[in-house]
């Protein structure tokens, strides 16, 4: 993709066009990140509903895992499920294995 100048660049940086954030890896900056532990989980959806990322995957009405490529790491899932089910795990210390629940199920 090209790159924009900044002539091309909407005033304001506004974005005009409805539903683009699918296509940019927004989830690049997080410094934290959602792991879920399973066996607490579910599958009532109140984090699909609250996320305000739509990065939360949800297929046959439950809970598959998270579009980290999407996650800001936010944490607003984590303080609205009601079973302590989700933990945010700094991500330096999650890619060095801290944090990893045996059962999580993968992400995107
Ligand atoms: S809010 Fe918690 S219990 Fe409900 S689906 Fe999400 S992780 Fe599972
Ligand atoms: S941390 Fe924030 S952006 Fe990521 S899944 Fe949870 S609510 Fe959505």
């Amino acid at each position: 993709m090209k790159e924009k100048g900044w002539k091309d660049i909407p005033i304001g940086g506004l974005i005009l066009e409805a539903g683009n954030a699918e296509r940019y890896l927004t989830g690049s900056w997080r410094t934290f990140r959602p792991v879920v532990n399973e066996e607490k989980c579910t599958d009532c959806l109140l984090c699909w509903i609250y996320c305000p990322d739509g990065s939360v995957i949800v297929e046959d009405g439950k809970r598959k895992g998270f579009h980290y490529d999407h996650c800001k790491g936010c944490g607003i899932c984590a303080d609205v499920c009601p079973f302590g089910a989700i933990e945010m795990v700094e991500e330096s210390k999650y890619r060095e294995g801290a944090g990893k629940v045996s059962s999580e199920k993968g992400g995107r």
